[in-house]
């Protein structure tokens, strides 16, 4: 069997992948990535936050993703019933954020950041897996196999699993924890957005409550197309049945705020279901590698957090081997696990907080007031590691505080 030699094996060529990889690339060590499919392939996960853009600039990906022509995302509306709450990135509290992001189908995005991670000089092995992995302190020796059968070994410093939901090291070396939250659902599609609305709605991402736990989310695209999905509890899914099709046509046409806009819509593809994706793992790092994205743990897709988290953790986890295999000292777990848990953390208060209706109750009041409003803007731009922040440093304890405030005040208690 062939042996090659690399500083860092990254597995996975989604975006923590590519954002890692570069990254190493950059800090002058060699990287290799294995990844099980054959690109163009489709993943869920199509609205960016602002902070995610701060790792594409850093990783030198951004102008590639610029030349894409994606549409541009510059906040995000909610929608529940009659009322409203429009989120501008413009508004942030924190300072020197980025004010604005995409809205992007992954396969092309994911595509062409692999391109251009590949055209720095990063070898990227399509449609290869991971057969076995052996640590043998921070080295490691593992075994891939292509879809030929073919199998070689890679020889790395240092393993950066970027295979989201696949896995891989969770999997092997029984890393896997249960999430705290319920396993909810999705049934979504990308349709053909024939009745877009001419004005700047038209083309902005809308979060529809419509109800508590059940929500619904429209991200149009720059091709023409919007991908529309719907989230919720098993309760609510179990009122249709018949095909997918079937029973997204009958979801649409039950939403008031998007049945008449997507009502007999061409289907780019048939609905799809993916449910119980919420997942954590009992430690983020080892001895010689580091779990990133999706790959580690995955809260909830409702603040489109996803994919900045995968940039995140990939482009610290790819410093910090960088650092270790050039002889520093680095403290994983002060680093990267604490690093990444801060961000996590923060975003699981406003998850909680969505899906028992606290944070509903603060997005839709007409009293929160601008100050209060930037600063949660922030939040959902992604900048969850700004401590100055007090909806971050704080965020358990403020979002059910001012919950409560705006209920006494709108008399409900
Ligand atoms: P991925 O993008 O999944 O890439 C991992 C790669 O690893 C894949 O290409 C896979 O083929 C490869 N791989 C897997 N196994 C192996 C193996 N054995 N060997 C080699 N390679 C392997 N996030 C957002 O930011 N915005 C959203 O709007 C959003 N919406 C979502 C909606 C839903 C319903 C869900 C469930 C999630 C959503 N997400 C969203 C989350 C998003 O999908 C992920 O967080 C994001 O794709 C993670 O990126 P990644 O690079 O970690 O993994």
């Amino acid at each position: 069997m062939q042996t090659e030699k690399t500083d860092v094996l990254v597995i996975g060529a989604g975006p923590s992948g590519t954002v890692a990889a570069s990254l190493v690339k950059k800090n002058g060590l060699n990287a290799v990535i294995v990844e099980k499919q054959k690109f163009p392939r489709f993943v869920i996960g199509e609205s960016l936050l602002p902070r995610c853009m701060v790792h594409l600039e850093d990783a030198g990906l951004l102008d590639v993703v610029k030349a894409q022509g994606f549409q541009e995302k510059f906040g995000a509306k909610f929608l529940k019933g009659d009322k409203m709450c429009d989120f501008n990135f413009q508004e942030q509290f924190t300072s020197e954020a980025w004010k604005w992001t995409w809205q992007v189908p992954r396969a092309q995005f994911d595509k062409a950041l692999a391109d251009e991670t590949e055209r720095k000089g990063v070898s990227v092995y399509y449609e290869t897996g991971v057969v076995d992995v052996q640590m043998n302190g921070t080295d490691s020796l593992t075994t891939v196999e292509d879809i030929n059968g073919n199998k070689r070994r890679i020889e790395a410093k240092f393993i950066i699993d970027s295979s989201g939901y696949g896995r891989v090291l969770p999997n092997l070396f029984d890393l896997n924890k249960p999430s705290n939250f319920p396993a909810r659902k999705t049934l979504f599609a990308h349709v053909k957005d024939v009745k877009r609305p001419d004005n700047i709605d038209g083309n902005r991402i809308t979060i529809v409550a419509h109800h508590t736990d059940v929500w619904i989310w429209v991200i149009p695209f720059s091709n023409g197309t919007t991908s529309l999905g719907f989230v919720g509890n098993n309760w609510f899914f179990e009122k249709f049945s018949g095909s997918p099709e079937k029973q997204f046509r009958e979801m649409v046409e039950e939403v008031p705020h998007i049945n008449e806009r997507f009502r007999d819509v061409e289907l780019v593809f048939e609905p799809r279901t993916i449910e119980g994706w919420s997942i954590s793992v009992k430690q983020f790092h080892g001895d010689g590698y580091a779990l990133t994205g999706n790959s580690s743990e995955f809260l909830d897709p409702v603040f489109s957090s996803g994919v900045t988290f995968a940039t995140e953790s990939g482009a610290v986890a790819a410093k910090l081997a960088c650092r270790q295999i050039k002889g520093e000292k680095v403290d994983w777990e002060k680093e990267f696990a604490q690093h990444m848990k801060q961000g996590v953390d923060t975003f699981r208060s406003y998850v909680t907080g969505w899906y028992d209706g606290t944070l509903q109750d603060i997005f839709f009041s007409p009293k929160v007031d601008l100050n209060i409003k930037g600063q949660i803007c922030s939040v959902l731009a992604g900048y969850v590691w700004d401590l100055n922040n007090p909806f971050v440093k704080k965020h358990s304890r403020v979002i059910g505080n001012l919950a409560h405030l705006v209920k006494l005040e709108a008399g409900a208690l």
